[in-house]
């Protein structure tokens, strides 16, 4: 049976630039692809466009990049800078997660300056508690995420220490492309060059896994230990 990939991300943006390649290979490997996005990221608008409008274009960007991925895109639509961190938003997270069934998720990592990386981070793992949480009667039946990995942004990089790096080679270029699809991907929206960072990036880790081109994921703590009987 396909074996299925969530990316949860605080932004559309950080989902696809940071997770998305991940997502892209799962698919190519034959895997389901899912992005979620905990706001539309409307406050990212530049100064001429208003934030609705930004919202309806990051919307648009968003189901432009998961249909060239074949992936789906979910945005649950909280306020942009305003992420809540509550059980309310942890509960519904971990719904989503026992709706779709993710095997593995990937999230932010805790270490960033964005309150709303942060949170996003939070979320996600008491969203992976809740879901798993047999007592804990929701809608959908209980279940359990095998692996949980954090991902390489420039906005977490606080004590990320990667240790697994996956080789996205083979759909680099399409995931460039996904990338594209929004704006703030070549800095038309900022002053950040998310396109030469992140694909640079790429190179970069790549090098150092022996691939051509990767992306390095963080392990969650507890799925560090790995019980061996030899060496
Ligand atoms: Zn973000």
């Amino acid at each position: 049976m396909a074996t299925t990939l969530m990316a949860i991300a605080a932004h559309p943006g950080d989902a696809v630039f940071t997770m998305g390649a991940a997502v892209a290979q799962h698919i190519h490997q034959g895997g389901k692809g899912i992005f979620v996005s905990l706001t539309a990221g409307e406050k990212g608008a530049p100064k001429d466009i208003p934030v609705e409008r930004y919202g309806e274009m990051q919307r648009a960007a968003s189901q432009k990049s998961a249909a060239l991925l074949g992936a789906e895109f979910e945005i649950l639509g909280y306020p942009d800078a305003e992420v809540p961190f509550n059980e309310r938003v942890a509960q519904a997270l971990g719904d989503v997660i026992r709706q779709h069934r993710p095997d593995i998720v990937v999230t932010h990592w805790s270490g960033s300056w964005h309150k709303d990386h942060q949170n996003c981070h939070l979320l996600v793992r008491d969203a992976v508690f809740y879901a798993d949480l047999a007592t804990m009667n929701r809608k959908y039946s209980p279940y359990t995420v095998r692996k949980l990995f954090f991902a390489d942004n420039w906005e977490d990089a606080e004590n990320f220490k990667p240790d697994t790096y996956l080789d996205i080679s083979t759909v680099f270029e399409k995931w460039m492309q996904a990338c594209d699809a929004y704006p703030m991907w070549r800095g038309q929206t900022g002053f950040f060059r998310y396109n030469d960072y992140y694909s640079s990036l790429a190179v970069m880790r790549g090098c150092l896994s022996g691939f051509h081109y990767a992306v390095a994921l963080m392990s969650a703590p507890s799925q560090r230990i790995n019980g061996v009987s030899e060496l």
